[in-house]
C-alpha cells in the first residue's frame, strides 16, 4: 500500500525557506484506530528516522486489508532542533527562541480550567466506547477554541504554534509514540506510565522506566495525563475503566549516533506493539523476558565529584556489585605538584544504562545512570 504523503509548513525563515514536517499516512481498508509515531523532537536523536524508514518500507509491502485504521509517521518531526550545530555537534534540545526544551512546550487539555467531575457525573452510565468518544470531543473542542482564539495579527510564538501543529496531527490518535534516544550513550529502553504497564512488554525491551512522577508537558505525558486524570475519577465514582489510549516514549541508542541494533530493536517492538492493539495481523512474539520496569525516583545517578578526565568507564549495560570500580577521574589540580587519580566505586547494585560521552568533566557533571535491582 502507499501512503498518503503530505508536508505540512511549519516555520518560514527570514531567508525566504520554509521549514516543513512530512506526514506519512497508512489508511487501512477497515478499522477506526489510529497510531500516531514520531520522531527526532530532541535535535541529537536521529535513531528514530531510521525506524520510520523502516516502517515506511515494511508497510509499503503490505495491502490495505492488512492494516486496521489508520498509521501515521513523521520522520524529521523538529527541523529547528534537527539542524542545530555548535561545531559538528548536533545540540537541538532546546529551543533557541525561548530556552524550553522541546519536549516540555505540549499542551495539557487537564491543565485548563475544565470540570472533569462534571464530565464524570454525566457519562458514568455509559459506555466505555462513548465515554472515551465524548472525552475526546471535549479535548479537541477546548483544543479548537485554543486556536480559535489566536489573533492572526499578534500571532503566537513558535513554540506554541510548532506544539499545536504536531498536537493537532496526533491528539485524536489511540497510541502515540515518541521516539527518542539517550543525550549520552544508553542501552535500549522506553517509558511507561502507571497503569499502562501491561502493554510495554510487546515493545521486546528488557528495560522500561516508570514514570511516577509528571515532569509536565512532555509530548506524551501531555497526550495520555488528561485520559489518566479521567479514569482515577471515574475509578473514585466506581467505575474502573482503561480507555484504549496508550502513549510511549522509546529511547533507542544515543544522540548523533544510528546504532543499528536499536534501529532493529525499535522496529521489530513496534510492528509488534501495533499487532497487540490489532491494527495489523501479524503473530505476536511473546518476549523471552518481561520489560523491567525501573520506578523514576528510584533511578541512580552519579556526578562527577571533582573536575578532571574520565579515565575507564565501564561500559552501558554493565552489571555492577556494590563496591565495583565505576571509573577515574584524573585531575591536575592547581593546588597539588602531583596530579591524583581517584577511583569512584558504585554505590548501588544493578545495571548501568547511560553513560555520559565526555570523558572531560567539570564537578557536578553528570557521568552515569544505574537501574538498581530489586
Ligand atoms: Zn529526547
Amino acid at each position: 500500500m502507499t501512503p498518503d504523503y503530505q508536508l505540512i509548513e511549519i516555520q518560514t525563515l527570514a531567508s525566504g525557506d520554509t521549514l516543513q514536517i512530512p506526514v506519512y499516512t497508512f489508511q487501512g481498508k477497515t478499522g477506526n484506530k489510529k497510531a500516531y509515531i514520531q520522531a527526532n523532537l530532541h535535535g541529537a536523536e536521529i535513531v528514530g528516522n531510521a525506524v520510520i524508514y523502516e516502517l515506511i518500507t515494511f508497510l509499503n509491502s503490505l495491502n490495505s486489508d492488512e492494516v486496521q485504521g489508520e498509521i501515521v509517521l513523521i520522520p524529521m518531526c523538529n527541523p529547528t532542533g534537527v539542524n542545530q550545530r555548535n561545531l559538528f555537534f548536533s545540540t537541538g534540545r532546546y529551543s533557541p527562541y525561548d530556552g524550553n526544551n522541546w519536549n516540555r512546550i505540549f499542551w495539557d487539555y487537564s491543565h485548563e480550567n475544565v470540570n472533569i467531575d462534571d464530565f464524570v457525573r454525566k457519562n458514568i452510565n455509559l459506555s466505555k466506547q462513548e465515554i472515551q468518544a465524548n472525552f475526546l470531543k471535549d479535548i479537541l473542542n477546548k483544543f479548537q477554541e485554543k486556536l480559535d482564539k489566536i489573533n492572526p495579527y499578534r500571532g503566537v510564538s513558535f513554540s506554541e504554534d510548532y506544539r499545536n501543529i504536531l498536537q493537532s496531527l496526533s491528539l485524536n490518535a489511540n497510541y502515540v509514540i515518541d521516539i527518542h534516544s539517550s543525550s549520552v550513550s544508553s542501552i535500549d529502553y522506553l517509558y511507561c506510565f502507571d497503569y499502562r504497564q501491561k502493554s510495554a512488554d510487546y515493545f521486546l525491551l528488557d528495560y522500561g522506566i516508570l514514570m511516577n512522577k509528571y515532569d509536565g508537558n512532555a509530548f506524551d505525558e501531555a497526550f495520555l495525563n488528561p485520559w489518566l486524570v479521567l479514569e482515577k475519577k471515574l475509578s473514585q465514582a466506581r467505575r474502573n475503566i482503561t480507555f484504549d489510549v496508550e502513549a510511549w516514549t522509546l529511547e533507542l541508542g544515543s544522540g548523533m549516533k544510528v546504532n543499528e541494533e536499536s534501529v532493529k530493536k525499535g522496529f521489530k517492538g513496534i510492528i509488534n506493539y501495533l499487532s497487540a492493539k490489532k491494527m495489523l495481523n501479524l503473530e505476536l512474539i511473546t518476549p523471552e523476558q518481561k520489560t523491567k520496569l525501573i520506578p523514576k525516583n528510584t533511578i541512580k545517578s552519579y556526578y562527577a565529584p571533582q573536575g578532571g578526565i574520565i579515565r575507564h568507564r565501564l561500559k552501558e549495560g554493565t552489571k555492577i556489585q556494590r563496591g565495583d570500580v565505576l571509573y577515574n577521574i584524573l585531575s591536575f589540580l592547581k593546588t597539588s605538584i602531583t596530579p591524583t587519580i581517584i577511583e569512584i566505586e558504585s554505590a548501588d547494585e544493578g545495571i548501568i544504562y547511560d553513560v555520559s560521552t565526555n570523558d572531560t568533566v567539570n564537578q557536578g557533571e553528570y557521568i552515569l545512570g544505574i537501574f538498581p535491582h530489586g
